[in-house]
């Protein structure tokens, strides 16, 4: 479904990554796991048009996504749920949702408050006195009300605590299985690792390991790197 390869991407004169490749396939959870400062944002904001891929190709089901525009991308069916959430704090829940179903006409705010039930008893409740929690719960709702093939999650677990993050990262899998892909950048790597199929681990830059997630978790250098198990 997404093709990235030998990617090279940046801000300015500033290079952030090398050479990257990187798939997403049809009902899958993807994680990408890596040190502060790798480029796992960049790489997130590149494929949805929001850094500048400098060289190599990204493409979404066979088209390439470099040089269109971020609302192009949404068109296509990706959607990008950003480090920090960035809700309308003083915006209902009910708003924030409905905001993202706009561009694609999608008012059916059924599915996700079945993913999410603590969202229906909070419909009306502006988003901003909401626990962290809710609030992560509300931002991937959001992001599934544009109907996406294919979902970027941004560092779902910050903030959170353990209990709250094992919470929202396990409705992922239905996610998938229901036809949204979804491409989880996490610095929790022992939750990113047990809920995702496969997973790349980037540093500086470059992906420095790939494959199946449950062999990374089982990885001598994942564990000590990562997971501080010596
Ligand atoms: P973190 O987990 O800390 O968010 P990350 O792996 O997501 O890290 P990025 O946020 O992609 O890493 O940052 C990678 C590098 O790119 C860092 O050195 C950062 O300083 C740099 N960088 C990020 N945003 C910009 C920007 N807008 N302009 C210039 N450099 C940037």
């Amino acid at each position: 479904m997404l093709e990235v390869r030998n990617v090279s991407a940046g801000y300015g004169r500033v290079q952030v990554l090398w050479d990257v490749d990187l798939d997403v396939r049809e009902r899958e959870v993807v994680a990408l796991v890596g040190p502060n400062g790798a480029g796992k944002t960049t790489l997130l904001r590149a494929l949805s048009g929001m850094a500048e891929v400098r060289d190599g190709s990204v493409a979404f089901r066979g088209r390439s996504l470099r040089g269109l525009s971020i609302e192009q991308i949404v068109d296509l069916g990706i959607a990008h749920v950003p480090e920090g959430r960035r809700l309308f704090p003083g915006l209902t829940v009910r708003a924030n949702l409905k905001l993202g179903g706009w561009r694609t006409k999608n008012t059916d705010l059924e599915r996700v408050v079945e993913l999410f039930p603590r969202l229906g008893e909070r419909m009306e409740q502006v988003t901003g006195s909401m626990s962290g929690g809710e609030q992560q719960m509300c931002a991937i709702a959001r992001g599934l009300m544009s109907q996406p093939e294919l979902m970027m999650i941004d560092e779902l677990s910050l903030g959170l605590a353990p209990v709250v993050v094992d919470e929202i990262i396990e409705r992922l899998p239905d996610i998938a299985a229901s036809g949204t892909s979804i491409l989880l950048v996490e610095q929790d790597v022992d939750a990113a690792l047990s809920v995702a199929e496969r997973a790349y681990v980037l540093e500086t830059g470059r992906v420095a390991l790939s494959g199946m997630a449950g062999e990374l978790l089982a990885d001598e250098r994942v564990r000590e790197s990562y997971l501080g198990i010596a």
